[in-house]
């Protein structure tokens, strides 16, 4: 994937700074998350990631607020990412259909 493949989103109600992504970027990772978690010994899988697969609900709401993705807009010049957030990928609105 190419940097052009993501863009920056900002929620609309917190203003948390996102990462978005495809539909197919976020089913890919999801799939391939999961491929190596089930390969972990199940003390394993609990310690580093609480037990839990990755799903493609992690894709969308804002980690902050919980709002929908489609609550996202995109940054404009004017907005200023804090130093030192975290940025976590969202699905962004518009390309949130299957774009394989
Ligand atoms: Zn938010």
């Amino acid at each position: 994937m190419k940097k052009k493949d993501f863009t920056q989103l900002i929620c609309n109600k917190c203003g948390w700074i996102h990462m978005g992504v495809s539909l197919s970027f976020a089913e890919n990772e999801v799939k391939e998350f999961n491929f190596y978690y089930d390969k972990l010994k199940p003390e394993d899988q609990v310690t580093l990631y609480g037990g839990e697969k990755s799903h493609l609900s992690h894709y969308l709401f804002c980690q902050r607020c919980g709002s929908l993705f489609t609550k996202m807009r995109r940054i404009k010049k004017s907005d200023t990412v804090p130093i030192g957030c975290t940025i976590t990928s969202i699905l962004d609105p518009k390309k949130a259909s299957d774009d394989k």
